[in-house]
């Protein structure tokens, strides 16, 4: 039986954090034994707001690839790919672009929130206008049923559904109105309270060696209210236990509520057992990192393969569309 096809990326544009991957890598993970999943690295939306300084983009290409992988995404499992070498993406962009109106681009609300958040850029560019065209032609070349998203991010995908609405009426019902896969993500929060964020400075990388793990936590913000050893504090006020609800067992974490808060256990001794679990965690994914590291073949020959699966069905996909659109 054919399995429903999911689709989801991630920009190159930077480390990922414990909060990508408790987010949505860890969520990937499960999919793939559920759906035909489709999991790329979104490389051409890294230049949408990026364009001015592309020297890193190799490079994050490749590292996005190692943490992909070391997560536990499986190219056994799943089709993971680089989306600018399946230019398919691209002509379908270009297409859905005669049929979309300027004004449903304009009205998506990231667009001009993320022109506020990134003042120091220009981003009044056709490129950066046009994204979430690019996001469609991502998912739809693929018919993809799903798209594994937050419950915030379902206003995100309306465009791409009446971009697929608009294409099937005018020429021929050839996608489906992608759907989201509801997952709840946990909230990570960063080293000081605030969401993890590379932006915020906050955030513990899965690059990170185990020492600048260890130190990042050990220096957390905690309850401001428990000064010394002897001062009750409100686990709920403290960063440090909200990673607790992510990392450590139940037993752990009533233990360390009660704790905090009759004075039984000092910050020290909360931070340690916090370490522990999220070391635990990061273990087999440093491994991994470090045995991809060493072979760089192999992340060659799995973007080739990987980019080789997704172009064959994108191509299919493009074959209908040209005949549809009267191209010859
Ligand atoms: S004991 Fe733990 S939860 Fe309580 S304030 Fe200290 S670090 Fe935070």
């Amino acid at each position: 039986m054919n399995k429903d096809k999911v689709l989801s990326g991630m920009q190159a544009s930077g480390k990922l954090h414990l909060g990508n991957l408790v987010g949505a890598l860890s969520n990937w993970v499960k999919l793939q034994d559920k759906y035909e999943c489709y999991y790329f690295i979104a490389d051409w939306h890294s230049l949408t707001t990026g364009y001015a300084d592309p020297s890193h983009m190799k490079e994050s290409t490749k590292d996005l690839l190692i943490n992909y992988l070391a997560a536990g995404l499986d190219p056994e499992k799943c089709t993971i790919f680089i989306q600018s070498r399946v230019i398919e993406h691209a002509e379908l962009h270009l297409l859905l672009s005669m049929i979309t109106p300027l004004g449903w681009l304009e009205r998506v609300p990231t667009y001009k929130e993320k022109q506020q958040e990134l003042k120091d850029r220009d981003l009044s560019t056709y490129g950066f206008l046009g994204y979430p065209l690019l996001q469609t032609a991502d998912i739809i070349i693929y018919r993809a049923k799903y798209v594994p998203v937050g419950v915030d991010q379902v206003p995100h995908l309306e465009i791409s559904r009446e971009v697929a609405r608009r294409f099937n009426y005018l020429y021929k019902e050839i996608f489906p109105e992608p759907e989201a896969l509801l997952t709840e993500f946990p909230k990570v929060v960063g080293t000081d309270g605030r969401k993890m964020s590379k932006s915020y400075d906050n955030a513990i990388y899965l690059s990170d060696s185990p020492e600048e793990v260890e130190r990042k936590i050990r220096t957390m913000v905690t309850d401001p209210a428990r000064v010394k050893k002897t001062d009750v504090g409100d686990p709920e006020l403290s960063p440090v236990y909200h990673l607790h609800k992510i990392f450590s067992s139940k037993e752990e974490q009533e233990y360390i509520a009660n704790g905090c808060r009759t004075a039984g256990i000092g910050c020290i001794e909360c931070k340690k057992i916090l370490i522990k679990n999220v070391l635990k965690v990061m273990e087999p994914i440093w491994q991994r990192r470090n045995e991809l590291l060493r072979d760089p073949d192999i992340l060659q020959d799995i973007a080739s393969k990987g980019t080789e699966k997704a172009k064959k069905v994108a191509e299919e996909t493009m074959q209908l569309v040209r005949e549809a659109m009267g191209l010859y």
